[in-house]
């Protein structure tokens, strides 16, 4: 630890770094960030930061609280002048209390929990790979797209491309290994992939990625979002997640003999996964706009189901190149940006181990369009929805035990009690629509 922090202030100081920021996320995943000037480098890479309990709570503040950011010195990354205006250097933290012991709401560190329960299941790695979805557009207040597919662009269509191409090039300087990106099927939709890696790094690489696109959008005098469904009659936004575990540098989930190349282990994780998906999905899909992303037609998933080909199912197995082993994996579609990492990553595994643990048995592909299926068909297969709204899906987590273990007692209830405070603002709002349809009407 010792020679580490000396190796950070000697970086520090050639690279004349003039503030550290140490960053963690609330609950619900936004990014918070404190800064340290360069004279007290030292004492806080050492000692820790001081730091408001109540700012990790979202919505739902309660009381204020002392906690201790202690820096993850692995993370330390210089984010370049370029992007900051000023060479400046960012580290991820743990959250402890005063004491010493482990803050329970710290989402970080429940994904460090739950990779260690996957350690005692037998597995070494929890490789993820995220394809994160995002509309670039005019400012915060319209839904003005950039490019608008060659008709009246105000701007011509280059410029959103050229920013992507200079988003990319951040990423890979502050060490994140970027797959492809391209233009997504709506107007002024993008996507940039990450190479895949483990579950931790992935999550503080996808908080980077999101500050990252933001923050050059804004550069660029424009506004990126990873909301969910921006745009209606449009695709929304996601984030499917492709992940496998390893042991001993080997994928688990990789089975030469089998149809789809999946092992029996990847079988029952499939099966845990949808076995336990009603209850995870208010974490992968935490906004009441993100029900609003998970409707038929347009390549998000409603039922649950899984397939090869098939778009339109809540998980996709897409067909490696022979002799790729370690490339076989399944694709999550549900998540969507806008979610905690953390704890969207730490869910989707526990669902999977239990899954595994029971040894659940798989049910059978659906290769057709779901979407285009009656509903007798559906039933035909077995195929049952994910919930249709904010407030049933955080009902179902209410009632998911594999939820409350993954996200431990505090963080479970301090979710909830998130959720409520935003259920009720909904719903209590008169919406445009109402106004429309009933006004002239009753
Ligand atoms: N935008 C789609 C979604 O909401 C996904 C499109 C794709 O297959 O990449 O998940
Ligand atoms: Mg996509
Ligand atoms: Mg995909």
């Amino acid at each position: 630890e010792l020679k580490k922090i000396q190796e950070i202030l000697k970086t520090a100081q050639e690279n004349n770094i003039q503030f550290i920021k140490i960053w963690f996320v609330d609950i619900l995943g936004n990014l918070k960030s404190l800064a340290i000037s360069h004279r007290e480098f030292e004492y806080a890479l050492t000692e820790g930061m001081g730091l408001d309990g109540s700012s990790i709570e979202g919505f739902a503040r309660i009381y204020e609280s002392d906690l201790v950011a202690l820096p993850d010195l692995d993370t330390f990354t210089i984010l370049p002048e370029e992007l900051m205006g000023m060479p400046v250097a960012r580290l991820f933290c743990d959250i402890k209390r005063p004491d010493g012991k482990q803050f329970e709401g710290d989402t970080r560190y429940i994904l460090k929990k739950n990779l260690a329960e996957m350690k005692k299941a037998g597995f070494d790695q929890f490789m993820v790979g995220p394809e994160l979805e995002f509309f670039y557009f005019k400012d915060d207040k319209n839904i003005e797209p950039l490019d608008k597919g060659g008709y009246y662009d105000s701007i011509p269509i280059d410029e959103s491309h050229s920013l992507r191409r200079k988003t990319m090039i951040m990423l890979e300087k502050l060490g994140i290994r970027v797959e492809y990106a391209h233009h997504e099927v709506a107007p002024s939709q993008h996507e940039i992939d990450l190479r895949y890696d483990e579950a931790l790094k992935m999550a503080d690489n996808v908080i980077t990625y999101k500050a990252v696109v933001k923050m050059m959008a804004e550069q660029h005098g424009c506004y990126a979002t990873f909301m969910p469904k921006p745009m209606q009659g449009q695709n929304g936004s996601g984030m499917h997640v492709h992940q496998s575990l390893f042991k001993d540098g080997k994928n688990t989930f990789f089975d030469a003999k089998d149809e789809y190349y999946l092992s029996p282990t990847a079988k029952h994780y499939i099966a845990g996964v949808m076995e336990n998906v009603k209850g995870i999905v208010a974490i992968t899909n935490q906004w009441v706009n993100s029900y609003k992303r998970l409707v038929p037609g347009y390549e998000a998933p409603v039922y649950i189901a899984w397939g090869r080909k098939n778009r339109s199912t809540l998980i996709r197995i897409p067909q490696v190149k022979t002799g790729k082993p370690n490339a076989t994996r399944i694709e999550c579609r549900f998540p969507d940006p806008a979610c905690n990492p953390y704890l969207a990553f730490s869910v989707m595994l526990a669902a999977g181990l239990d899954g595994i643990k029971r040894k659940l048995k798989l049910c059978d592909p659906v290769e057709d369009n779901i979407f285009k299926m009656t509903k007798e068909e559906r039933k035909c297969h077995k195929i049952d929805n994910l919930p249709g709204y904010l407030f049933h899906a955080v009902d179902a987590l209410k009632a998911s035990d594999v939820t409350k273990r993954a996200l431990g007692e505090h963080t479970f209830e301090k979710f909830i009690a998130n959720k409520k405070v935003e259920w009720d603002q909904y719903r209590l709002r008169i919406t445009d629509y109402e106004i429309e349809k009933y006004l002239p009407l009753l």
